[in-house]
């Protein structure tokens, strides 16, 4: 095939990684770098050799996740090196190279694109099984220059993560047909906070002394709500989980026709793990549940 002679040592730089998989999401929020952190952990928990690439360049919070804040990318002869979590799972991120973690980079478009293909062309993955990129939301010229990039390589497909929520929904709906028009694989999509893991126990609210275990919000409430709290409180998680209309997502993935992968409850233990950079297999949990792995892997 023919290629352009900007991508061609993209393209020999990524022959060695067997699959690419693109994590996508219209909007921020959503939880698309907690899912894109959980499946490599997933991935690399099955011994597979997994690379993990973040270019959301605008909020890099891959670091964070996996525990790998304050790391530095080391320069070889062969190229930038990854960071390892494990001696099967490195990562890649804009994220290293800020001084500061709470800069936000605001770079216009062509440096932006520069840095992206940078990334592609010049880190030292050696021999992945996979790599997972952790795309910027939306889909804008950004995303554009990235995907004709990655199809130089031989990109396997994309995952969209969503939340229930309508206007996400109609966002997914605009990453779907922009993956049709450039014609990458939806390998599936991800509704993420859908419904409570576990229903809030009442005694968070009421009994906070008592138990123990009462949290930050409780007393802030307690202290400016009075004695209506645990009630409004309530009131206000749930409509936040279940205004949502529920599971739009799966009848929007039957509609136009991709794989739906499942929902990921809202769960205080996943975003506790996200926040201590860690798998939340630690936690008993499959956050990517052993099905949505498996229909991932076979629709590559
Ligand atoms: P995005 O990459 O789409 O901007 P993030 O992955 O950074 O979103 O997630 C945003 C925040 O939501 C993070 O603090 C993350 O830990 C939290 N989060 C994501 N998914 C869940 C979930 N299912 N349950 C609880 N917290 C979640």
């Amino acid at each position: 095939a023919w290629l352009r002679a900007d991508l061609i040592p993209i393209a020999e730089r990524m022959a060695p990684v067997k699959h690419k998989i693109l994590v996508l999401s219209g909007k921020g929020g959503v939880g698309k770098s907690t899912f894109s952190a959980q499946l490599s952990f997933a991935l690399a928990a099955m011994d597979y050799q997994v690379g993990l690439l973040d270019i959301d360049i605008c909020g890099p919070s891959i670091p964070k996740m996996l525990g790998l804040e304050g790391q530095e990318i080391h320069q070889s002869n062969l190229g930038w090196s990854p960071v390892y979590v494990e001696s099967n799972l490195g990562v890649m991120s804009i994220g290293f190279m800020l001084p500061n973690p709470d800069e936000a980079v605001i770079w216009r478009g062509p440096r932006k694109n520069g840095l992206i293909k940078q990334f592609l062309r010049d880190v030292y993955w050696g021999e992945l099984d996979f790599l997972v990129v952790d795309a910027p939301p939306g889909t804008s010229d950004e995303h554009i220059s990235i995907v004709q990039c990655l199809q130089a390589t031989g990109i396997d497909g994309a995952i969209v993560v969503t939340t229930p929520q309508q206007v996400s929904l109609i966002d997914v709906r605009k990453e779907v047909s922009f993956c049709k028009k450039v014609g990458i694989k939806v390998l599936g999509v991800v509704e993420n906070m859908s419904g409570l893991s576990q229903p809030l126990p009442d005694v968070r609210f009421l009994k906070p002394s008592e138990t123990g275990k009462h949290t930050d919000v409780t007393e802030w409430a307690l202290q400016y709500i009075g004695e209506r709290a645990p009630e409004l409180l309530k009131m206000v998680a749930y409509s936040e989980v279940f205004d949502s209309s529920g599971g739009g997502a799966l009848k929007m993935c039957q509609e136009m026709g991709v794989p739906f992968l499942g929902k990921v409850p809202l769960d205080p233990q996943l975003c506790k793990a996200a926040e201590e950079g860690r798998s939340c297999f630690e936690d008993q949990k499959c956050w990517v549940s052993a099905p949505a792995l498996k229909s991932i892997i076979e629709n590559l």
